[in-house]
């Protein structure tokens, strides 16, 4: 097999097995649980689940979706977070190649599920208030980002300042809103997300993914309230923002020359 086609596969392996790793950071940071312990079980019968059945995608194939020792229904969330992960490794590799910045974007993306899919699962969960995104994909993310800025674009400087944008981008919106409306619009987690992406890319992209996810949260986010019927939905807006940031990095070049070309 060709070198190329060989590394290929061993990323989306390797993607497949961090989006294993992602479905039990999932279940349980929301939470405040350790991720070390106790080892996967099943949640109807308590079951400890066999480490061969752990094996990302094929051991949910092999049980056909079901628990080997009472037959209780296995999420489809969990092989679809796998394969996710997987291919996003993947993108990002053929777009990327060998270098840090393949290294930087998987680790991004990575986090970028992870707070994204938490904030979905968690607004769709009764047992919480409202979507939730911990902080340590945000603020453990800030300083991952920081620390790439000594091996790729854009540099130290840069990111701190991208840092900084992305946090006010948001905050000062929700300051308003709060002044404005006596009520809490935007989550923290949001603002933290944003202040992880600047650390990652620069205080440039801000504009855009801020953008990009006030356009994706009002197409996706408008008909959901609408058809929750409840106007107190908290949408969860940090996926929106995940979405946009995981949009911008495999279309920056298009993004800027647009944004050259509507100000020259
Ligand atoms: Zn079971």
């Amino acid at each position: 097999m060709p070198l190329f086609t060989l590394l290929s596969v061993y990323i989306f392996v390797i993607g497949l097995v961090f989006g294993s790793f992602l479905n039990v950071l999932i279940a349980r940071l929301p939470k405040g649980v350790s991720i070390a312990f106790p080892p996967s079980s099943c949640p109807e019968c308590g079951h400890r689940i066999r480490f061969y059945h752990n094996i990302p995608v094929i051991g949910y194939l092999v049980l056909k979706g079901m628990c080997r020792d009472c037959g209780g229904k296995i999420s489809v969330k969990y092989p679809l977070v796998e394969l996710l992960t997987g291919v996003m490794f993947l993108l990002v590799f053929l777009k990327f190649g060998l270098s840090w910045y393949t290294l930087k974007y998987c680790v991004f993306v990575f986090l970028l599920l992870g707070a994204g899919l938490t904030d979905v699962f968690t607004a769709a969960d009764e047992d919480f208030e409202c979507g939730i995104i911990p902080d340590t994909y945000t603020l453990g993310g800030t300083l991952v980002g920081l620390l790439f800025s000594f091996v790729t674009y854009p540099d130290i400087l840069t990111a701190l300042i991208g840092a900084a944008a992305g946090f006010l981008s948001l905050w000062i919106p929700a300051w308003l809103y709060k002044k404005l409306r006596r009520q809490e619009g935007m989550g923290g987690g949001d603002i933290k997300l944003m202040m992880m992406i600047g650390a990652f890319l620069g205080y440039i992209p801000i504009y855009f993914i801020v953008f990009g996810s006030a356009v994706i949260g009002s197409a996706v986010g408008i008909p959901l309230v609408i058809l929750k019927k409840n106007k107190n939905y908290m949408i969860p807006f940090g996926a929106f923002i995940a979405v946009a940031a995981i949009v911008y990095i495999f279309f920056e070049p298009y993004l800027i020359s647009l944004l050259l070309r509507e100000s020259a």
